[in-house]
């Protein structure tokens, strides 16, 4: 927390705005609004996992359609398709970013397309806070008109070309979840160069209502509105966003400087100055051929001074759960889940803390 967000939620209690509406929601999305750069419209949401449910039914996904689909990425980027009875079809990574590659985006997109079915939106993940290729993955969209749903959850003031994530999508979603680089608790918006994709995201966020002096409905609607107390923090976060940014962003040079002489260990970075990463959690690869130590191993003695670190995320074509969706790509996310570690990355992380994990490191370096 960064001190004032006390004070938004003391205002919720004082006036008696303790629904999902009211001056903090308000505020909130204009304070992202600004932040997010002219002509962008946010729709303050209960959580990261509705604002991307909400965008699949605003680009009309519905039973039987496919959506394509980053397999690199956090679960609650694919669910929202099955929510709509449609099929996730995944795609493989790159190794520069680790996100969407665009190569096999096309392919999948010319394959599905020949055996009958277009598929009716992409999704593509700014993971870890990198920002995706995303002008290459917008030229293929484009090319066979498909929306893009560009999930920045974790990627809150990360930039391509100075562009902020979140705002190149159709449709952009951020989430605002406890772990994420700001948070209202839970919490999530929707994001649209189009106010009336805003609009109609609210109207289905509260329940559908039709305007009528009764309760009308001709729509099925969703109880996803962010709530007025926790846009309160939102709209206190919204005043340290920067310096978390900077803060992780500290945390990843930390790293780079600790493992700059270690063969085999490769600190994840921007693969050119377009690329500006809020680098939300800080990631390594080992290559155990050449350190003779594998990232289990590096948990293992990291958890001996009760310091948490964990595997990359697991793809989501190798997930029980979607065992039989298609997938087209090659073993890039795989390996990435087998060789890669996120290290504490904490906005948080005091002097002390950090030479702790120094040291704990140092049989490592
Ligand atoms: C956290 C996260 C989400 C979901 O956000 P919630 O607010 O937790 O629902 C979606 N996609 C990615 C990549 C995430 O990391």
């Amino acid at each position: 927390m960064g001190g004032t967000e006390q004070n938004y939620v003391n205002e919720a209690f004082d006036t008696n705005w303790i629904a999902p509406l009211g001056p903090n929601v308000a505020g909130f999305e204009t304070a992202l609004e600004s932040y997010l750069g002219k002509g962008n419209n946010v729709a303050a949401l209960s959580s990261g996992t509705a604002a991307i449910h909400l965008a699949l039914v605003l680009l009309g996904v519905t039973r039987g359609d496919e959506v394509l689909c980053q397999t690199f990425t956090f679960s609650a980027s694919a669910n929202p398709i099955v929510y709509q009875g449609a099929t996730p079809v995944f795609i493989d990574s790159e190794p520069d970013t680790w996100n969407m590659c665009p190569d096999h985006l096309e392919e999948a997109i010319k394959d599905r397309i020949a055996k009958g079915k277009k598929p009716k939106a992409i999704i593509a993940v700014h993971l870890y806070g990198m920002p995706c290729k995303i002008e290459a993955i917008t030229a293929v969209a484009q090319k066979y008109e498909i929306p893009v749903v560009e999930d920045s959850a974790e990627a809150l003031g990360s930039t391509y070309k100075g562009q902020k994530c979140g705002t190149f999508g159709t449709i952009g979603i951020l989430s605002f979840n406890g772990n994420k680089i700001i948070t209202t608790s839970g919490g999530g918006a929707l994001v649209s160069n189009s106010p009336e994709i805003k609009e109609k995201a609210v109207f289905l966020a509260t329940q559908a209502r039709d305007e009528a002096p009764h309760y009308q409905h001709s729509e099925i609607g969703f109880n996803y509105r962010l709530s007025n107390i926790c846009a309160g923090i939102g709209r206190g976060q919204m005043e340290v966003v920067d310096s978390h940014v900077t803060l992780r962003r500290e945390m990843h040079q930390f790293y780079k400087e600790l493992f700059n002489k270690r063969e085999g260990v490769t600190v994840f970075e921007e693969p050119s100055p377009d690329y500006f990463s809020n680098h939300w959690l800080s990631c390594i690869t080992i290559n155990a051929a050449k350190t003779r130590f594998t990232p289990q191993e590096v948990v293992s003695a990291l958890a001996k001074d009760t310091i948490e670190s964990r595997p990359l995320w697991k793809p989501m074509h190798l997930q029980p759960v979607f065992k039989d969706a298609p997938y087209y790509g090659a073993t890039v996310a795989e390996s990435l889940f087998n060789t890669g570690l996120c290290l504490p990355s904490g906005s948080n992380l005091s002097g002390t803390e950090r030479q702790r994990i120094n040291k704990a490191l140092k049989p490592f370096l």
